[in-house]
């Protein structure tokens, strides 16, 4: 019902890939930035430390009084913010709560996003579904098999 306004950011994304840098320096808008892309992102937002010390066992101190956000795709790509106004913004509601779409720039050689804008989107669209081939066991969640420690793989008849 809303692909027009989808179609309509897959198009300014394209026209900022496109711009040539003719006389332009880094910092002005529309400079092109080599292989930095912008792209639209659907997922849902992760505690990183919660996740990270559930998965992976890492050892995060959570040194401020607020959380630190990641962002998970359906095919369970993890995503790091840089810290700007948009992400504030982002993070200001519940951000643990459903779906939503980003329209960021991705910083080249990184998984770092810097997210330009947002909205919601259903957590149907975000669905996710996750396979271990070893233990034959079926997740919504990435990360280490519980069984083996295998990372899941996405798996793509997902409903
Ligand atoms: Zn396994």
């Amino acid at each position: 019902m809303r692909s027009w306004l989808i179609a309509g950011v897959a198009a300014a994304s394209l026209l900022a890939g496109v711009a040539l840098a003719q006389g332009l320096k880094p910092g002005d808008v529309g400079y092109p930035y080599g292989d930095l892309k912008e792209i639209t992102l659907q997922g849902r937002m992760v505690d990183l430390a919660g996740e990270m010390a559930k998965k992976y066992g890492a050892r995060t101190t959570g040194a401020g009084p607020e959380k630190q956000w990641g962002f998970s795709t359906p095919k369970g790509e993890l995503y790091t913010f840089l810290d700007n106004e948009a992400y504030r913004k982002l993070i200001a509601g519940k951000p643990a709560e459903g779906g939503v779409e980003v329209q960021v720039r991705l910083i080249p050689r990184s998984h770092l996003i810097e997210v330009k804008s947002f909205k919601p989107i259903p957590a149907s669209a975000i669905h996710q579904a996750f396979y271990c081939a070893v233990c034959n066991i079926r997740t919504e969640d990435w990360g280490p098999c519980e069984c083996c420690g295998k990372e899941m793989e996405p798996v793509s008849d997902a409903k």
